[in-house]
This record gives structure tokens, sequence and C-alpha cells, in this order.
């Protein structure tokens, strides 16, 4: 088996060779941009393939071998990120406005987005440093490896050490005792501890292992010319710094509760729900949500031989009702021994038009860890499942509807910040009562699943919405220290300090949560697009599925301004379009004032100014206003980064109102009419009703204001 990947490098590599040769005797032009995506297409097949090898396939051979091929690819495209040949042929054509001008707008993105490749991969580096940071590099996908299969590994402890009570919920293994997971649905509270604490006892070697790898990574951020790895790692995203997602998850902080409803009742109940959630129930719904959104159906097809890596992978082929087939979806869904517990979506194959004028399809695996059927029931899915299910299919419809020319930015080939954002927006339409109704049935009895269970589940996933988002910005934050100024002290010790000012919960001695963080290597200083995604994904569902989750006329809205682009278009204008810019944040904005009580003005005005009346309000709120909260501060940092001068100032539906942010300090205050000065200069807002944010409350800060016709004509809407 390790020849046939040896074969595949090899035939990968000699193809490089003359791609790259074909690239630097060429004169520049649109054929320059195509022979570079042919380059990276070909990489790609073998190194996507690899990826998902080496984490999918039963057999250990071949998990090997497919690491070995992902080091060898990986090696070469470091060095051909740094070869300055290739890149000088790049460089002709971006410097050549003539030639420049007759590219298509997509060309040229292309063509800029891998000069981008170059420039942080240090390829204007004199020879000895660039040879330093393709070392860096390759010593990194070592480290990458080991610190990602670490992750995953059970820990055991001998079998006695248990209750006895408790021991045959775990894998038992001779005489000693395995656990993997957090078994956090478990309803036993002795198994949740049991787990948490053994699962999480830290290891030294991998200990080491990161702070080697931390270490690492910012060695070659500062060689190539970055402050840090995060500054490094967010170049070319939607918040560009650091700093902004430190103020970002900060404020995000600021108003979150402190109280916890962790365990919500769907959790403590899946067992009441798995009857209505057989796969083929979940299936069913999936398939008739995107043939009445997009006029798109899945059909099962029989995969030839030796083409699935275990029996029970199924084949689905993707069809729209008028374009035929877009692509495939392999689908591992059940658990294996020596399967990791995880639920993912790997590339495959990316979409791409060949030279041929045909189109390349798109293939993707979705893997998740089901229960396997048994003779006498299917597989029954729960609440947290059929979600899961859902968001991962979100991802390979992503891949499948994306119809870009180059592979290079197709499906979820986008920006970090972005690619969760259709996985995410198909999480609403799983906990949406009016999606969920029309699927979920017994499957023996074939009974629709009842109401009262029905608005349970819906209610519970947004009372789960503020404790979880708690959650993901303890991770995000924690990240972005990882990947800052190197610290003197211990990864755990910045765990606890993180848990403890974003999360508030107390940290659990011995243990090592960040050893399971196994999304520092892929993600690394950018785990904080999870809530950046979901604060868009939130307000496309808002925007345009809420009312009818099954609108065809959104649907092909949605696939055509988002979906369709990948990775070309900038993901703030996709989510908007220009021209809605303006309006659409103050009617969130609007929304979110009107449930302060402000509406009724003068008699809350002084609430709005006292900051702990501001925060005993909040508490009050249910868990769905967070969603809101999020949204608002999401657009804030996002609309800063693609077109800053429009956010100054923002009128609110209605009478007068205003919301305003102040452009250098992210502060986000809301205010009346009365307070507008009616001035074009910059010029403080008088009456500015509460500042949001770290920072003052009682002082508004510097904005410029808008002469009010313009503010007039934003309040129409
Ligand atoms: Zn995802």
């Amino acid at each position: 088996m390790s020849t046939i990947f040896t074969v595949a490098q090899q035939k990968a590599l000699r193809k490089t060779e003359l791609l790259v040769a074909t690239a630097c005797s060429n004169p520049p032009g649109a054929l320059t941009v195509e022979t570079f995506d042919q380059l990276s297409d070909s990489l790609c097949k073998v190194a996507d393939l690899a990826d998902f090898v080496k984490v999918g396939h039963p057999d250990p051979a071949f998990r090997k071998a497919a690491e070995k091929a992902c080091i060898n690819i990986g090696t070469a495209v470091e060095k051909l990120n740094t070869n300055v040949d290739l890149c000088m042929s790049l460089k002709k054509l971006l410097e050549n406005k003539e030639v420049l001008e007759t590219l298509d707008p997509d060309t040229r993105k292309v063509a800029e987005l891998l000069m981008f490749d170059f420039e942080i991969s240090g390829v204007h580096l004199d020879e000895s440093k660039r040879g330093k940071a393709v070392s860096l590099n390759v010593n990194l996908l070592d480290l990458n490896n080991e610190f990602l299969n670490g992750s995953l590994l059970p820990n055991r402890i001998e079998k006695k050490a248990l209750p006895e009570h408790i021991r045959h919920l775990f894998s038992i293994d001779g005489k000693s005792i395995q656990i993997g997971s957090l078994h956090a649905d478990s309803p036993n509270e002795l198994v949740r501890e049991a787990a948490y604490k053994i699962f999480l006892y830290p290891n030294s070697s991998l200990l080491h292992c990161l702070d080697d790898l931390l270490a690492c990574r910012n060695e070659l951020a500062k060689l190539v010319g970055y402050e840090t790895f995060a500054h490094r790692a967010l170049k070319r995203t939607m918040v560009e710094t650091p700093e902004t997602v430190m103020k970002f998850l900060e404020l995000l902080t600021d108003l979150m509760p402190w109280d916890h409803p962790y365990f919500s009742s769907a959790v403590r109940t899946a067992s009441l729900y798995s009857p209505y959630f057989s796969l083929g129930a979940c299936m069913g719904g999936l398939n008739m949500l995107f043939s009445q959104l997009l006029g798109v159906s899945f059909q099962n097809e029989q995969p030839m031989a030796g083409e699935v890596w275990s029996e029970d992978v199924r084949k689905l082929a993707v069809f729209h009702e008028t374009e035929g087939l877009l692509g495939y979806i392999y689908c591992d869904f059940f658990r294996r021994p020596d399967k990791p517990h995880q639920d993912c979506h790997f590339t495959i194959q990316g979409g791409r038009l060949k030279e041929d004028g045909e189109y390349q399809h798109p293939l993707v695996v979705l893997m998740l860890s089901l229960p396997p059927p048994t003779h006498s029931t299917p597989t029954l899915l729960t609440p947290g499942m059929m979600e899961n299910l859902f968001h991962e299919m979100g991802h390979a419809m992503h891949s499948m509807l994306g119809r870009t020319r180059y592979q290079h930015v197709t499906g979820t080939r986008c920006s970090t910040d972005f690619a969760e954002v259709p996985s995410v927006l198909m999480e609403f339409f799983a906990t949406d009562h009016q999606v969920v109704r029309k699927f979920a049935r017994h499957y023996q009895t074939g009974q629709p699943l009842p109401k009262t269970l029905l608005s349970c589940l819906c209610e519970s996933k947004r009372i789960c919405g503020a404790a979880d988002t708690q959650l993901q910005i303890f991770y995000a934050a924690l990240d972005q220290v990882y990947h800052g100024k190197p610290q003197n002290r211990s990864t755990t010790d910045i765990l606890k300090e993180m848990q403890e000012k974003f999360y508030g919960l107390p940290y659990v001695p011995n243990t090592a949560w960040q050893l399971r963080f196994s999304h520092l290597i892929g993600y690394g200083a950018k785990y904080y697009s999870y809530l950046m995604s979901r604060a868009i994904a939130s307000m496309i569902w808002r925007q345009c599925f809420q009312k009818d989750p099954f609108n065809r006329e959104m649907g092909e809205r949605y696939r055509r301004e988002m979906l369709a682009h990948g990775g070309i278009k900038e993901p703030m204008l996709m989510v908007q379009g220009k021209e809605r810019i303006q309006t659409l944040p103050c009617k969130v904005v609007a929304k979110c004032i009107l449930w302060f009580g402000v509406e009724q003005k003068k008699t809350h005005l002084n609430n709005l100014l006292n900051p702990c009346l501001f925060h005993k309000e909040i508490q009050k709120w249910p868990g769905e206003y967070y969603c809101h909260l999020l949204e608002v501060i999401g657009f804030v940092i996002g609309f800063q980064a693609v077109d800053s001068p429009l956010f100054s100032l923002y009128p609110l539906q209605g009478d007068g109102g205003f919301m305003g942010v102040c452009p250098t300090n992210l502060h986000v205050f809301c205010g009346f009419g009365e307070g507008i000065r009616l001035c074009p200069s910059l010029h403080p807002v008088e009456g500015a009703l509460g500042v949001w944010g770290p920072g003052s409350f009682v002082k508004g800060c510097q904005v410029p204001v808008r002469p009010k016709q313009e503010l007039g004509s934003h309040c129409q809407q």
C-alpha cells in the first residue's frame, strides 16, 4: 500500500517540475495563473487524499504511508513557496498593468492570493534564511503530526482504579481501561468526572511537543517578518490582527453572564429523542431540505471495487435538477475500532474548470462516529449527533455547490473566518421546528416527534447558546495567547488563567485540556473563526431563512451570492452586497436596544448609564439574545475590516436613535437623536447612552457624525 502513495507522489512531483518550468518560461498572462492552479491541483490531489487516509483509514499501514506522503508533499510545497524563479513569474504578472487589465477579476484575485502565499513563506529572504524557513516548516509538519496523533490517543488507567459499577461503561483492554473522550453526554455524574480527570490527565511528552510546536511557529513567523505567529496567521482574514481578535473576544465576554445552565434538558433526555432521529430519517430530512431550497438531491451509488476504505462507507452522488451531477460525498459515518472520535469533513478533490472545458467534480468525505445499526434497530442519533450531521453536511454542500474556475479557492478553501458559515448555518436548520417537524419520525411507529419534545429541543438550543458561546470564547482566547508573544510559563498555567478569565469555571488540578485541543494545529491563531462564522451565519439565517426555511428563492440567492464563490469574494461583501451594508446592522441593533427597554427612552436612560444596572439587565435576557449580540459585534468587527468609514455611526429605525462604533477602540454605543450634532467633522457625540465593551460606560467617544440627510436615508428600511 505504501507503493500506491509513492507512485502517486512521484507522479505529482514530476508533474510539478514540468508545470514549474511552464510557469517560469511563459510570458505573464492568464496562463500563468492557470498553471499555478494546475500545480496546486496536482499536489493537493495527493496531499488532501493522504490527509484523510492518515486519519480515516482502518489499516495502520495505509495510515502510516499516508502520513509519510503528507510530509513529502508538504515539504515539496514549502520548497515551492520559497522558489524565487516561480515567484518571479507571478510577480512579473502582477507588476504588468497592461496584462493585468486583460485578466478577469477571479484570475486577478487568485494571482494575489498566490503571491501572498509566497510572501508569508519568506520568499523575500536571502538564501540561507529561505533554507531556514523551509526547514522550520518541515519540522512543523512533524510536530503537527505528533501533536495531532497524541491529542487523539486515549489515556489508560488500571481497571481497579475505577469503581466497579462504572467500569463497563468504558472500553476495557485486559487489565486496563481506555478513556478516549469526555463522555460528556453520559447521564452518570461519576462517569463524567472520571472521564474528565483521566482523559485530560497531562502527558509530559505531549506537553513538550506542544511547547516545541509553539516555539517553532513563533520562530518561523519572526523569520518571515511578523511580530508573532498570530500576526502572520491573521493577515488577510476579516479581522487582520490579533489585537482585533482579542477585542472581539473581550467585548463578547463583557456581555456574557456567568451562570451556566450547562446541561440542557435535551442532552439529559437524549434517549427520548433518538427513536425519532434514525439515520434514515435525518438523511431524508437533509435530502428534502436541499431539494426544496436548492433543487439538489442525493442518490446512493455503488462504489467500485477498492474505491472505499471500509465496507460501511456509502457513496452519494449529488445531483442538481437541471445541471446534473455536481459531485460526490463519501459518507464514513460509523464507529470503528481505531477510528478517531471526531466529526469532520475532508476535501479529496476540489472543483475547477479543466483545460478541456469540463468541470472537475468535487469529492469530499464526511466522517462521523455514529453507532452502527444492529439487525433489529437502525442507527439512532441523539439531538447532538443530528446537529453535527447537519453541520458536516453544510461543509460538504459548500464544496458541492462551489463553481469556481480555480480549485485554489473552491468550496471550503476560503478565508478561515468564513469556512464555518455554511456549516453553522445548517445547525440553525437542524434546530428549527419547521424543519425538524418534517423529518423526525419514530423508526417503529412512523409517528412524528411530539410537539412538546419538539419545542423543548428547539428551546434548549437557545439556552445552550450562551454557555456554548462562553466556552468558545475561552478556546479562542487560549489559541490567541498560545500564538502570541512567547511567555515564560507553562501552557497549563496559561490555560488556567484564561479559563478563569474567560470561562469563569475553575481549573481542575492535574488536567491539561490543551493537549486535547487538536484544532490548535489546523486553526493555529484562527480558532476565533468559529465565533465569527456563527455571527455571520446567524445573520444569514435571520435575514433569509428564519421565516421560511424552505424558501427556494432565498436558497438560490444563498447559493448564487455565497456558496458558488468559495474563497474568491470578500466574505463580508457576500453577506450583504455592498448596497445593503449600511442598513442592516441598525435593524439588529435596534432590536437589541428594544429588548433593552430603551424604546421607552428616558425612563431607561439612567439604567444604561449605570454599568451595574446594565449588567443586571443583561442577566435577565433569554439565551437567544446573545446570538443577536454576537451578530452585532461580529458585524462591527467584520465591517470594520471591509469598509471602516461606514462604521462610524448607525442610525436606528424609527425616530433618530443611533448606534455608534468608535473606529479606533471598537467601543459600541447607542443613543438618540438629541445627542447628534449635525457637523460633518469629527465631533464628540453628546448624550451617548452607553458604551458596550471595555472602558467607560458613561462617556461617549469621538466619532465622525454624518449629515442629517444621509442619516435619514439610512433610516428608511
Ligand atoms: Zn465545521
